[in-house]
């Protein structure tokens, strides 16, 4: 008997492309899909906003008071994804700064999970016992409204000049206990090839660094960043992790989509940190639908996030209730692959603490007393 194969890639074909705004309808294919076009072509300006989306008041008022604090940077790609008419677009929210932004509440905190104070040397935080997060730039292709290194990212005096970056890599390789690194930022690919090519090969050569991550926003943000070059120069470096940050399914685009396949293609194991966001994911519909995407893109949901003390962040924090919902209506009720673990990072750099909804309902000597996700009572009895 003859098997047909189909070739079709049909799952790609249920990612719909970006709907470019008029203002780039004449633009070239070659121009829209190349990333550096793209980051040229930023929108920074009020003036430029406006041709793409209805800006409203509060936005206006919202620009004014907080763009020389936090610049507004947004690619045509992602601003493509903004519904026009919307201000609530969960997109919108996560790029378009709101007045919210410009309060400052009692329990804000400008470094609030104290990554300067376990700074041995700057640009290196080490907290846990066997990994490190290393700062390697402080530019990203969008600024999230929502950021937690606000009082870092686009602000050049904190850039990870080429002398911060030795000095880092000396720390590593002096500490033998290091055997993950974290490479962040800001966004890491906004580093040249070379640069990132540099700081792959040090590391690699360090014999007790096992694995590295790449911390980066690009494949929501300048999909058009994961080039064939760029692939092909991470695959040296095996094994490499890609830790992204999807907040929502409209970010799940074909371009998006085409981004992680190039990543997984090459070897990579690509994981999403997601940040509880109010207005944007706040709604277990939504992370269900996002964790489902995300798992088609070949991307594993790894954590959600509560949403930290950052200065001028308190409009998007949502009670932990709201977490512990969204875990619950995902445990049980679909693939366990599309259940991250929901973590606090604790202000005063406590960590990264799980919260659970509870599924233990009592435990006395041998018995342990259980429920499901369904709210159905099973015992377990220890041997
Ligand atoms: C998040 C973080 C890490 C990595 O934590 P994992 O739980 O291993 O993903 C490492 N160092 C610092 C300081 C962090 O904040
Ligand atoms: S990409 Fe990450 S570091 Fe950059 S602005 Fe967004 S949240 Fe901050």
């Amino acid at each position: 008997m003859a098997f047909t194969i189909v070739t079709k890639n049909t799952v790609r074909e249920r990612f719909p492309s970006a709907v470019r705004p008029d203002l780039w309808k004449d633009t070239e294919d070659k121009d829209w899909n190349n990333w550096i076009w793209q980051q040229q072509k930023r929108i920074k300006s009020m003036d430029v906003l406006e041709k793409v989306i209805n800006v409203d008041a509060d936005e206006h008022a919202a620009f004014a008071g907080s763009h020389e604090q936090f610049n507004m940077g947004i690619t045509p790609y992602y601003a493509s994804l903004m519904d026009k008419n919307d201000p609530n677009c969960p997109v919108r929210l996560q790029a378009v700064a709101k007045t919210g932004e410009l309060k400052i509440v009692d329990t804000d905190m400008e470094d609030p999970l104290a990554e300067e104070r376990d700074m041995p040397v700057p640009g290196i935080t080490h907290r846990y016992p066997d990994r490190v997060l290393f700062y390697t730039t402080h530019n990203c292709p969008v600024y999230c409204r929502h950021c937690t290194r606000k009082r870092k990212v686009a602000d050049p005096s904190s850039s990870a000049a080429n002398k911060q970056l030795e000095e880092g890599l000396a720390y590593i390789e002096a500490h033998k206990e290091i055997r993950d690194v974290v490479i962040s930022g800001g966004d890491p690919l906004s580093n040249s090839d070379e640069r990132l090519e540099y700081i792959l090969s040090r590391l690699r050569a360090i014999e007790h660094v096992q694995v590295f991550r790449i911390g980066t926003r690009n494949l929501v943000t300048l999909p058009q960043r994961i080039t064939d070059n760029l692939a092909r120069m991470l695959s040296k470096y095996h094994p490499v992790f890609i830790h992204t940050h999807f907040n929502h399914p409209k970010e799940c685009t074909r371009e998006a989509f085409d981004a992680c396949a190039k990543l997984a293609d090459a070897g990579c194991v690509i994981n999403n940190q997601m940040v509880l966001l109010k207005g944007v994911n706040d709604d277990p519909k939504i992370v269900m639908e996002l964790n489902h995407k995300l798992l088609m893109m070949r991307v594993r949901p790894y954590y959600i996030f509560q949403c930290d003390l950052s200065q001028g962040i308190s409009h998007f924090r949502t009670p932990v209730e709201t977490g512990l919902k969204i875990v619950q209506a995902l445990r049980g009720w679909t693939s366990g692959m599309a259940v991250p673990h929901y973590v606090i990072d604790a202000p005063g750099g406590g960590g990264k603490i799980p919260i659970l909804p509870n599924y233990v309902i009592k435990h006395e000597g041998k018995k342990w007393l259980l429920r499901n996700y369904k709210g159905l009572e099973f015992e377990y009895i220890e041997p």
